[in-house]
This record gives C-alpha cells, structure tokens and sequence, in this order.
C-alpha cells in the first residue's frame, strides 16, 4: 500500500523519529565506566514523569504486564488479600494475575464503561478492620473501555479508614499522557511500559516505587527472582543493572523525556485532553456512543466507541486496516464485536487526529453504518479551531 499507514491504536503508538534515531545506536559496553553518568540522571528524571520525588524508579526489559508482576511479588505473600475491582480486560488480566500468583482478591464487578467503583472500595477498607487487605489495585486508566479512574479518591477512602494498605496503579496507558500524581496521592508503586505515552517501542515495564513499598519489599515471601527489586536496586545505584539492560531502549527513553521535558508535562496532558476532545466531538456527531459511562470517566488516551447493533466492530476494524490501512483498536473481550477503539497518545497533532477521525468515516460510509459523512471531522475541526492556542488565533 503506498503512503503511510496510520496507527491510531492505544499502544504500541507512533514512535517520534527522535525516539527512533536514539534507539537506531551501535550496541554499548553495559559496563563502561562512563555508563552511570548516562543511566544515574535517567532513573532520576523518569521520576519526574510520575511526580514523584521521593520514590525509585525501575527500568526492567519487558512490557507492563512484568511490571504488574513486579508490583505484586515484591511486596506480597502468598495467602494475602488485594481489593481490585473489575470492568475491562486489563483490570480482569491484573486480578487473572493475582489469582495465578496466590493471592487472594477481594474482586468489586464494576459495569464496563464506569471506572473504579470508590465508594465500594471506601466500604470495603473500612470494613476491614483487621487490615487483612494489603493491597489496593487502581487501573488508572483502563484501555479496554477508555475510562480513567479517581485514584485521588482511592487514597482518600484508604486514609478515611485510616489503612495501611499498599496503593498500587496501572498507569501503562495514562502516564507521561494523563496527569498522575504519585507523590500527591501517596501511589505505593505506579506500573508504566515503553509503548504508550513515553512513545518508544514495546520492551520496557517503567516503575516508581514508593519507600513505603520498598520496606514492605524485604519481608514479602512471593517467589520472584527476575523482577526482584532489592537485586535492581543494588546495582542500578552504581548506575548499573543485574543483567544485560537494552541499553538501546534505555537511549531512546532518553529522547522520549526530553521531547516530553520540552514540551512541559502540563502542556502534554493538555495537548491530550483536547485532542481527545476532538474525538469526543466526532463520536457525537456520528451519533455514537462512547463506552465511557458518563463525562468524568471519559479517558485523555484512548475512545471505545460502540457501534450501533447489528454491525460487528471485528469486522469494522478489518475494514479500515485491509483498504485504507488504517489500524483501530478492536473491542477485547466483554465488548469484543461491539466496540471498535480510537488511540489518541503520544506523538499525535491535530492533523493526525483528523486522519483517524476520516479513515473512520470511510470505514462507516463502506459499512453502511447512518451517519452523516464529514461530521465527526466536521465538529473536530470547529473544536480544534475553537480551542486553538492563543498565540495562534487570527483575531
Ligand atoms: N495495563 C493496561 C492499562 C494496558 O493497556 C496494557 C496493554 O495494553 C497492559 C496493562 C499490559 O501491558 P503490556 O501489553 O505492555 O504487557
């Protein structure tokens, strides 16, 4: 297929040629004496990106869901009780997790479309006066369903009931995209990977790690060799690591803060914020529907949009791929067929947006499904025009 083919799924995202280049290096001596003066200074500014001063950060060769297990065996035992609700197939996948990990999990069932249930959670904490609960599990925003969730809130409700536990976040699609705030609200370990808002290939399970966590670390008995975070720790503090580190992706994560450092967080999250907004706009206008539940659960990252009945959104996202090459998210699981998914992260621009947004009005006029053809792209436009930065704005 000629041209360039778009990638509007939640992750892996497009990769800035910065990123690229930077990754694109001879391969390095691990062990070079001037390696620490590299890796020392990025441990410390990965931190920034999760707001937090105090925490560690980790940097393992692997994907999110090595962070997810990372989080639980190092600071768990076998036996102890985490309270995770579920409502998508990533927060289903942490809690598959536990369960195959020996953990026992208090699970709260949460419709799919609506984010952490906090009140039930409030009840639950306070209930549990014994403090049997150890762990807390928040997917701060869950990719399946395009919702993020008030993790605020879950810190509130755990001081509320005056508890101990561990609060614990899956920020692999939010973090470096989505505020997040893991010093303010008291995050115990927050679980980030390589392929979403940091911009960079798959392969890194990027952590920060509370010293709260890490004390709890040296008496939890779960089995764990790998992931261990008293092994990475020891030689991460000379500015080295327990095995061979992909020293390449560890290049590119350096590209991917600076572009992200230059651009200020804030502007980051707001330069998200509206370019979802525009998506937002479109689906409206389509007369669609988000899955997102209400307004406050609507994600920054990521829209999974349901079509109206009768169509089949597999079929839908094969569409778009075979004849414009076009990749959507497809619905997992639960919403599998019914929702097909718009990923908004990364390196993405108003323009990108709009490519998405008519790559899917083809694929809805070539499906038959009623709609008025130029209006979601329509209403984007009008929302990037209305929103433009004011520097920018002709008067
Ligand atoms: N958590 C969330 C919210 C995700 O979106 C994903 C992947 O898309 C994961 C965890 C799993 O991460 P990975 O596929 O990098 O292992």
């Amino acid at each position: 297929m000629p041209g360039v083919r778009g990638l509007f799924i939640p992750g892996p995202t497009n990769v800035p040629d910065a990123v690229r280049r930077a990754v694109d290096v001879p391969m390095e001596d691990q062990r070079a004496p001037d390696l620490p003066a590299f890796t020392l200074p990025l441990f410390e500014d990965v931190k920034k990106v999760f707001k937090s001063r105090t925490g560690q950060a980790f940097l393992f060769p692997s994907s999110g869901t090595g962070g997810w297990e990372a989080a639980l065996t190092n600071t768990l035992s076998p036996g102890d009780k985490v309270l995770a609700a579920r409502f998508g197939q990533f927060s289903h996948l942490w809690i598959d997790m536990c369960i195959r990990l020996g953990f026992e999990v208090d699970v709260v069932d949460a419709p799919w479309g609506e984010g952490v249930p906090v009140d039930i959670f409030a009840a639950r904490l306070k209930a549990d006066r014994h403090h049997k609960i150890k762990a807390v599990l928040v997917p701060h925003n869950e990719t399946a369903t395009g919702v993020t969730s008030d993790i605020a809130g879950v810190r509130k409700a755990l001081d509320e009931a005056d508890h101990p536990a561990l609060l614990f976040a899956d920020g692999v699609s939010s973090i470096a995209s989505i505020d997040f705030r893991m010093e303010d609200w008291r995050v115990d370990i927050a679980v980030s990977g390589s392929q979403k808002g940091f911009m960079m290939p798959a392969g890194l399970a990027i952590l920060c790690v509370s010293q709260k966590a890490l004390a709890q670390a040296q008496d939890a008995q779960s089995r764990r060799c790998y992931f261990d975070f008293a092994d990475m720790a020891r030689v991460n503090k000379d500015g080295y690591f327990p095995y061979t580190p992909p020293t390449h992706m560890l290049r590119g994560l350096r590209a991917s803060l600076d572009l992200l450092f230059a651009e200020g967080l804030e502007h980051v999250f707001q330069r998200h914020h509206r370019l979802a907004e525009a998506v937002r706009q479109a689906v409206s206008a389509w007369g669609l529907k988000l899955c997102a539940a209400a307004p406050h659960w609507q994600s920054d990252t990521v829209s999974a949009i349901y079509l109206p009945d009768g169509f089949d959104s597999n079929a839908f996202v094969r569409h778009a791929y075979k004849a414009y090459g076009l990749s959507l998210g497809v619905g997992l699981s639960k919403v599998a067929g019914r929702v097909f998914r718009i990923g908004h992260l990364g390196d993405l621009n108003e323009l990108m947006v709009l490519t998405a947004l008519s790559g899917v009005e083809l694929t809805l006029r070539d499906q038959g499904v009623p709609f008025t053809a130029g209006s979601g792209v329509a209403a984007a436009i009008e929302h990037f025009h209305r929103t433009q930065p004011a520097q920018l704005a002709k008067a």
